[in-house]
């Protein structure tokens, strides 16, 4: 079979981003009679009856006190650093993490720092917190990358020593755990997205674990407008009040977790085993504790004979829309590139592994996952083959791995 950069068909006739959304059938007829009810209640927002049980579920599911439900990953952060009063210092942050865990930083006035990985776990190095630290430094902030828990008793402790607050990105680590303990179960709060590419989805949506009532309480008064009464306002709140008819949709998804669990692990198993004879092509480890198998990253060392910006420009012409997350790093990105005199500072372990990471599907959209699976690690194994022209190709006729147009995710 002729790749596609050499005008062979390609692999999947449609466009297959990454962040296909997982609904299940059964999830739409549950979200369809929830919906029904919402009319027949006719309470469409403002701390409604649908987003109350969709709080005590994740409560219960995460075993913490409280579960403040929000409309995106993004407030949910921005509420609980308003509520813990970080309005100016620095924080530190994992430069491989989605932008939003930065630039919130900044909308609340601090200022990020932007600290090295581990580039086995791809998640903050702890050790950077003392490499890092300076007088006004007043939290960091790690992120649970593709659920793969980072080291928060180790960062905890670390904080300790400096007398900083302690917030996690749980965006990725939806019933995911190391040695039992999953978000919220370190006492520090913790946000997760339930945007429509993560494993659990409101469409759009968010929440914040803790096991503090007084924080939850302050975060429920910010999330509405800082309303503390009918005609009491004590905060300067926001809007970022989930609707009635997200909750139905997250309600509605919560029966189906276990079993769209167990899809994905097959998806992983299958890659585990279909990718492991192509030279070159390392993977990721999850042996560390459950894992919700949202995501397969891949790595294209160097043996591989082909760079992963040739490779990823060759599936992208199979229609296949890998993904480099969290690529270039946020320490790259410009907006923040552009404020450090003399350009980014260099962070080795993040600049290497974000060199060679490539985030492949996990569901398919034309065909059974495992076939799709299948379909890909051949192609995998093709472009090994193949390696030294899919290089060639790639710095002759493109030189930039064009990721315009993307479908990526809906
Ligand atoms: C998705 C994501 C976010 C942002 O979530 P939203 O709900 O879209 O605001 C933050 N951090 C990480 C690591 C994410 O993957």
């Amino acid at each position: 079979m002729e790749l596609a950069i050499f005008g062979g068909k390609p692999v999947f006739s449609e466009t297959q981003p990454v962040g296909l959304p997982l609904v299940e059938n059964d999830t739409i007829e549950r979200y369809h009679r929830l919906l029904d009810k919402v009319f027949q209640v006719n309470f469409l927002t403002n701390d409604g009856p649908l987003l109350r049980r969709l709080e005590e579920a994740l409560s219960e599911r995460f075993r913490v006190k409280q579960a403040v439900v929000v409309t995106n990953a993004t407030l949910a952060q921005m509420l609980i650093m308003r509520a813990e009063g970080i309005n100016s210092g620095r924080v530190i942050i994992p430069t491989n993490t989605f932008i939003s865990t930065a630039h919130v930083c900044e909308w609340v006035g601090a200022v990020p720092v932007f600290a090295d990985i581990d580039p086995l776990t791809l998640n903050l190095d702890p050790l950077e917190i003392r490499r890092l630290a300076v007088p006004d430094l007043v939290a960091v902030m790690p992120t649970h990358v593709f659920g793969v828990m980072a080291n928060l008793p180790t960062i905890i402790e670390e904080a300790k020593k400096l007398k900083l607050r302690v917030i996690c990105d749980a965006a990725h680590a939806f019933d995911c755990d190391a040695g039992g303990s999953g978000p919220g179960g370190c006492g520090v709060p913790e946000f997760l997205s339930f945007h429509a590419t993560k494993f659990f989805s409101t469409f759009e949506g968010g929440a914040i674990l803790t096991n503090d009532p007084d924080l939850a309480r302050e975060m429920r008064e910010l999330r509405n407008f800082g309303f503390a009464g009918i005609d009491d306002v004590s905060a300067l709140g926001i809007n970022a009040k989930m609707t009635e008819a997200a909750a139905a949709f997250g309600l509605a998804s919560l029966p189906a977790l276990e079993a769209r669990r167990e899809r994905l692990r097959l998806v992983h198993a299958a890659y585990q085993q279909s990718l492991a004879g192509i030279q070159g092509v390392r993977l990721h480890d999850f042996s560390q504790g459950k894992n919700n198998h949202r995501y397969f990253p891949i790595f294209i060392e160097d043996s591989f004979g082909a760079s992963r910006d040739a490779v990823c420009q060759a599936l992208w012409q199979e229609n296949i829309l890998v993904r480099r997350y969290f690529y270039p790093g946020c320490h790259r990105m410009r907006y923040y590139a552009r404020k450090t005199p003399g350009g980014p500072i260099p962070l080795p372990q993040a600049d290497k592994v974000l060199g060679k990471i490539l985030c492949l599907p996990t569901s398919f959209a034309e065909l059974p996952d495992l076939e799709g699976v299948k379909r890909l690690s051949d192609c995998l194994a093709r472009l090994q083959k193949a390696a030294p022209a899919v290089e060639k190709y790639w710095r002759e006729y493109s030189g930039e791995v064009n990721l315009e147009n993307t479908e990526e995710s809906h």
